[in-house]
Formats: C-alpha cells, structure tokens, sequence
C-alpha cells in the first residue's frame, strides 16, 4: 500500500499533481506552534480556470458513465480511506490543532459519507407522473448539473470534502473543490485516494487558495454550473451575489449560534457532560457548537456549577498529545475569540470560569481557557454572534413559552437541542423551534443515519446530508408523451 503523500506546493487538476502556474505557495501552519509544515500550491486565476476546463472536458463522459459504476468507484474510494484512516487523522489533526481521536473520528465519518453515497447512486430516480387519459406519458429525470463548485471551511476539511463531493459525483457532476487556505491537507489527501480509486482524470479537481481570490474567481467563472459553500454567514452572502451573476444554483451551509435547551427534569448526570462536550469538541470551531446554554431556573444554579468544573477539568494539548482539546485554528480565529472573553464582561456577563488564554500556549499557539459565562444580556455580543470557540453563554428561563422564546431569539436556525424528561413537551418544542435540525436528550445526530444536515434563516439553506443530497446535486427534468 503506498503511503499517502502530498507533494509540496502542488495541486491536483486534471489527474496530475501540478504547480500553480506563477509557482504561488500557501503555507499550512500547525496551529499548536505556529510553524509552517507543509506547502500546499496557491492557486491563481489561471489554475481556477484550467481547473474548470478539465471538470468540463470531463463531464460528459462521468455523466454518461453507469450508476453502478460510479456507485463502484465511490465504494472504492471509501475502501482506500479505510485503509489510510491513521495518515488521514494525523493531517486533519495536525492541520486543524485537534486531538488525534478527534481527526480519527472525523475521517470515520467521512469514509462513512463516501460509503453512503456509493449506495445511493443508482438508487436515484425520477417519478412517473398520473395523466388524463391513457394516451399520454409523463415522467422525470434527475439530471446533474454538470460542474460543481465546492468550497469548504477549515474546520472538518475532510467531513466537507466527503459530505459535499461524494453526493456530486454520485450523482453524476464533475467537481472543482477548494478547501480553505487554512487547512487544505486532508481534502488533497483524500482527492489523491479519490485518484487511485479510479476516478477518470478532471472529475474532482482540487485548488488551494485564498477565499477573496482564487474563491472569487471560482464562483464568478462561467464554466460552473452549481455551487455549493461551506463557511461563514458574511461569506455566503458575497457567494450568493457572484452566483447571481451567473445565475448558478447555491447551496449554502453556515454559521450557527445553537441552544442546549436544560429542563430541570432532564437526566443532569447525561445532559452536562454533553452540553461541555458540545461547546469545546473541536475548540468550539463546529457550525453546530452548542454555543447557549439555556437553564431553567430552578436548576440553574447547580448546573452552571457542574459545567464549570467539567470546563475546568478539559485537557489541553497539541494533537499528538490527543488530550481534550486543542488551540484555536490561527491567530486571527484566537484574536476574535479573544475580544469576545474581553467585551462579555463590559456586556454584563459575569465570569464563572476560563475567560482567556491558556497556559499551554505560552511557548507559541493559539491556545484559550474554556470559558463559561452566565447572566449573559440576550442582546449582548456574545449572545447573538457565531463566536467559533470554546465560550458558552448561559441565560435563564422559567417554564416551556419562555424556553421557546429564548430558543428562538437568535437570526440563526441550525440545530437544537431539547433536554428534558417529558416527551411531550420535547417533541411540542421541537415542532415550534425555529431551526434546521433538532435533537433530544442528546447533541446533535448520533444514531441516525443519513440525518438532512438542514438549516434555516441566517444558517442558510441546503439539504445536505443523507439522501437528499442527491437531489440537491441534480437538476429535475419534466417529459410529456403523447403516446
Ligand atoms: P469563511 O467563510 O471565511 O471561508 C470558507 C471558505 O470560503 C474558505 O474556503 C474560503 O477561502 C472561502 N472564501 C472566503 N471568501 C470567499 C469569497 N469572497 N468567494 C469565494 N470563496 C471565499 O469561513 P471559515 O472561517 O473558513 O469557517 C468558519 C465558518 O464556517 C463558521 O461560520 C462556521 O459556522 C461555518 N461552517 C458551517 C458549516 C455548516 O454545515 N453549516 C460547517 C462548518 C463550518
């Protein structure tokens, strides 16, 4: 088996590892030390473009290919991420700053998504439609769009990467992928077993750059014909104007600012390791993070006790320390967390535990205290602002209307979390809440399969996520017959 290799400052159009055509390099930095460890190519216009040519000269035959086959190639694929989980972990590990077991289960899941929707490719299909009288047909097709643009964040490079390009190619499409500048290594890595699974040459394509650039030039090309965004509620919305332009489908997956809703009925001893689980997993750096704690009052106390204690015990490393939790992803990611734990206070929060640096980081990295506030204003910063670090914001309530309220008060709509022992009142919330997604007595979507990663409002809009990713990826066509 040949180890998994990236070569320094290259990019992967067309099948080949290339250059950049002005030989423009990013470096990937190891956010627990902020040394450079690896160069990947930055790619420029040029490379957008040749990116695109090869995603369209490849396109007819990829859609022309059998499902089967194309559910065959998928297979492979997840085969081969199998095989390199432990090289794949270390790069998301190392590139992003997250615990070792965290990278681990993040290429899991990733070899999970790729599984799935080597399944679901022929499995996808059109409907007939009733007609008036018997001398007539309808019916539809699922078509692909033809080349997708892929653009994801840094945070789970390699879940995105499976989550986003595994549904396009099952379903037909050609991709040109670009992960963030930030932390590109396992989406090349995973482009690269993609290749020797089998994929024909420009079907996935993988450019690196920076957003406002090589970004911009991939969503304002001509050649594209759908575009799919992972990241930031400000960067969705230029995304969304430069596919207007165009007038090119967008699939959009943004920030958050999710509740954990805590009823005083709710089993403590689960709920709050969870909720702790929720708001420092991945340093706070998930779309989801359990960023509110809304507590009922009477419980609200104790509760705030036991989180800090837990906060207080998380451990803090680099990621081959594969302790609890890692540095923040770089030092602009630190500063914005930085300036939250200093306004909150100014906001009228009060300081239970953490509240800045930490120790860990006073050799070099990107290191904070978990950090829990309570008495946090509704209207505050802290409250109302994606955040994207381990800080958790704790208000009040008494009784189910104002829970809902609280739930409610944000522009977001991503996920929420219900806990409490009352099924009844669980499953009313979760018919009122405004937001994509919703769990009970647990966080997030463990033990479904194929759960619709959805989201609302500020969150944005997709269907991502189990199967009907596939109608996302495709475009439906109407026939009528006259036999
Ligand atoms: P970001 O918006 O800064 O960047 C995301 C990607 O967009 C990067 O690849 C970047 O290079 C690119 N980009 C930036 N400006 C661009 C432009 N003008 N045109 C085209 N591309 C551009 O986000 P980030 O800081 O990398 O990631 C954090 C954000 O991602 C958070 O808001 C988080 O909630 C969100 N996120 C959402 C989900 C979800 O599924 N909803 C999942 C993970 C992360």
């Amino acid at each position: 088996m040949a180890e998994l290799f990236i070569p320094p400052a290259q990019q992967l159009i067309d099948g080949e590892w290339t250059a950049a055509r002005d030989s423009g390099e990013l470096p990937v930095v190891d956010p627990a030390t902020g040394r450079t460890i690896q160069t990947v190519a930055r790619a420029g216009s040029g490379d957008v473009d040749d990116a695109v040519a090869a995603a369209r000269r490849a396109f007819p035959g990829w859609a022309a290919t059998s499902a089967s086959e194309r559910g065959r190639l998928l297979r492979r694929w997840s085969e081969l991420i199998g095989e390199h989980v432990e090289e794949l972990a270390r790069l998301e590990a190392r590139d992003v700053g997250k615990p070792l077991s965290g990278g681990r289960t993040n290429v899991f899941i990733a070899q999970g998504i790729v599984e799935y929707f080597a399944g679901a490719a022929d499995k996808l299909t059109g409907v007939t439609l009733p007609t008036r009288t018997p001398d007539y047909l309808g019916y539809t097709l699922q078509e692909p769009y033809g080349v997708c643009a892929v653009i994801i964040p840094w945070n789970v490079p390699a879940v995105l990467t499976a989550a986003n390009v595994a549904p396009a190619l099952a379903a037909g499409n050609t991709v040109v992928l670009k992960p963030s500048e930030v932390a590109p290594l396992a989406p090349f890595a995973l482009a690269e077993l993609a290749r020797r699974a089998g994929f024909p040459p420009g079907v996935l394509n993988v450019l690196a750059g920076i957003g406002a650039d090589t970004g911009a030039a991939l969503t304002s090309h001509p050649g594209v014909d759908h575009i799919s965004f992972v990241g930031s509620t400000t960067t969705g919305r230029a995304i969304m104007r430069a596919a207007a332009e165009n007038l090119v489908p967008v699939k959009l997956e943004l920030g958050g600012k999710s509740p954990n809703v805590l009823f005083a009925d709710a089993d403590l001893d689960v709920a709050i390791p969870a909720i702790v689980g929720s708001i420092t997993e991945n340093a706070g750096q998930n779309c989801y993070a359990g960023s509110r704690l809304l507590v009922e009052s009477s419980v609200a106390g104790e509760v705030v006790e036991r989180v800090a204690e837990l906060m207080k015990a998380v451990r803090i490393g680099p990621w081959d320390a594969d302790l609890d939790m890692g540095p923040l992803v770089n030092e602009a990611q630190y500063r914005r967390v930085l300036g939250f734990l200093e306004s909150a206070p100014a906001e009228g929060a009060r300081l239970v535990t953490g509240g800045g640096p930490a120790a860990e980081g006073e050799g070099g990295g990107w290191f904070v205290e978990p950090s829990l506030f309570d008495g946090v204003d509704p209207r505050s910063r802290l409250s109302r602002q994606e955040v994207f670090g381990p800080v958790l914001a704790v208000q009040e309530f008494s009784g189910d209307r104002q829970a809902l309220e609280m739930m409610n008060d944000t522009d977001f709509g991503l996920l929420a979390c219900i806990w409490t022992g009352d099924v009844s009142r669980a499953l009313r919330l979760a018919q009122e809440v405004r937001s994509g997604q919703v769990s009970v007595n647990q966080f997030a979507d463990a033990g479904v399969i194929g759960f619709p990663f959805n989201m609302q409002r500020d969150s944005g809009f997709s269907r991502g996520g189990g199967y009907a990713a596939m109608r996302e990826y495709t475009q439906e066509k109407a026939v009528a017959v006259r036999l």
